[in-house]
């Protein structure tokens, strides 16, 4: 039996059961990490990723720890709310619960999800009935807390997932009053991709004596992401990335901005350029994102611009290449940015656009991946008889240019393409793909919509949506 078998943990038979259908064999390293862990009820803080097998990782102990409470009566009474999953977006919340569902199918176990922008009726019912995992967005379930619909005086288990991003979104205060809620007796499991300072104290205040448990990012190592740093006037930037989009024959990127305005912005100057473009921001409804995401996966859209709130816990994974049209402010974001290129054995290309005012966010980068970056000057075709080499990366880093002679375009040119991608110790982590995703599942299977769309995510305006503005 292998080290990383799922029967090496002894699950009760309906969860060993349930594992099987889904045909996982073996678990990921979160997974062997730290299921075991999580069956003796300790603590646990984790650094992983979508993508990582984490949902598995604590649901599966979680539910096997819940099973000493399971019964077959209809009482809401018998079936109070156990364990609790707090995640940062509906998407990602929709995620998880449709995951639980299927790990505890063949329990008397119930699972059920409240998230924001849909009406409250129905999940008020769902939670009326008696749930033992709740699934929520921090915002929705104080919304049920204080209508009386939901009540967490026995929760035993609660799972901060996406931690990082939760804070980022501004979910403390709503997580401390949520926290506040809970018996003190219980077991907390908090994931995030980094452990920054914020974490760190987050995990200080609510965790007892955890255990760290930490895993390389779900991507590259022998895969390889192509990653450039091109000095661009902000005024240039489109030009560029159309220009990179040619040069390169991307048929299909992510392009991801910091604001919402800039992101509905550039979605309708590319598209008016003739770009096939859509955008992808937290202003948009429920419906108009699924709509949007959908186009992509089928290859509808050439382009999904986005911002990283919206981006996040979206089932898109490998695309050919990621512009980073704003450096992110936040220089985490760029690792999730570019994890959505080069996965399992791939090739991708992340390029960013530096634009002179970036000087303090290109600084953060480096500190983060801890190397220094080479900020490339790009030259526009159309300049390039007159040999005019861009002079944004001078505005740049003007001190890196007087000892470097600049060269012509086409030794940069045949330079790019002989040379190797460039090593980064900081991606190139060992990673041990999932062996299903060989082919990205959203190329693989490119179904109509409404197949793919949870039965959760229904908008509850779409008549308002189609009149919404872009904007
Ligand atoms: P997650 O990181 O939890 O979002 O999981 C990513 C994907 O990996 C999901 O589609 C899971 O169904 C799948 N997955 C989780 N664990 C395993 C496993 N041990 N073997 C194969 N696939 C898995």
């Amino acid at each position: 039996m292998s080290e990383s078998a799922f029967s090496k943990l002894n699950l009760a038979e309906p969860l060993a059961r349930a594992v099987a259908e889904m045909g996982y064999e073996s678990m990921t390293p979160i997974q062997a990490q730290a299921i075991p862990v999580v069956l003796t009820g300790k603590d646990v803080m984790g650094a992983a990723q979508t993508g990582t097998g984490k949902t598995a990782a604590f649901s599966l102990p979680l539910l096997q720890r819940l099973l000493k409470h399971e019964n077959a009566s209809t009482s809401p009474a018998r079936h109070p709310v156990r364990a609790l999953v707090l995640l940062p977006t509906r998407e990602l919340a929709d995620q998880v619960a449709q995951q639980v569902k299927l790990y505890a199918k063949h329990t008397n176990l119930r699972s059920a999800v409240v998230f924001g922008g849909m009406d409250m009726k129905p999940q008020t019912a769902e939670l009326k009935r008696g749930v033992e995992v709740l699934v929520a967005t921090p915002g929705r379930l104080l919304d049920h807390i204080e209508a009386k619909n939901a009540v967490l005086n026995q929760v035993e288990y609660v799972v901060l997932d996406e931690a990082d991003r939760m804070l980022d979104i501004g979910f403390l205060p709503d997580l401390q009053r949520i926290l506040s809620y809970l018996p003190k007796q219980r077991t907390t499991l908090l994931f995030s991709a980094t452990f920054s300072p914020e974490i760190k104290r987050l995990a200080a205040s609510y965790l007892q004596d955890p255990v760290t448990i930490e895993v390389s990012r779900p991507n590259t190592t022998a895969s390889t992401v192509e990653q450039h740093f091109y000095s661009v006037p902000e005024d240039d930037k489109r030009r560029a990335l159309r220009q990179v989009v040619r040069q390169r024959g991307i048929t299909q990127a992510f392009v991801f901005v910091n604001s919402k305005l800039g992101c509905a912005r550039l979605a309708r100057s590319l598209e008016r350029e003739g770009l096939k473009t859509t955008a992808l921001h937290g202003d948009k409804s429920q419906d108009e994102r699924l709509k949007a995401l959908d186009a992509f996966k089928k290859g509808e859209v050439d382009l999904l611009v986005a911002t990283d709130v919206a981006a996040r816990g979206l089932d898109i994974k490998d695309v050919p290449a990621v512009f980073n049209f704003d450096v992110p402010f936040n220089a985490e974001d760029y690792v999730h940015r570019i994890g959505r290129t080069g996965r399992a054995g791939a090739s991708g290309l992340a390029v960013t656009l530096v634009s002179p005012g970036d000087g303090r966010l290109v600084g953060d980068l480096e500190k983060l991946l801890k190397r220094k970056l080479e900020i490339e000057p790009i030259e526009f075709e159309e300049d390039r008889p007159r040999g005019r080499i861009n002079d944004g990366r001078r505005a740049w880093r003007e001190q890196d240019d007087e000892d470097r002679p600049q060269r012509s375009w086409d030794e940069r040119r045949r330079e790019s393409r002989a040379a190797p991608a460039p090593k980064d110790p900081f991606f190139d982590q060992p990673y041990q793909p999932p062996a299903r995703e060989e082919v990205p599942a959203w190329e693989a299977n490119a179904k109509p919509a409404s197949s793919r769309v949870s039965a959760n995510i229904k908008t509850k305006r779409k008549v308002a949506a189609l009149f919404k503005s872009t904007t």
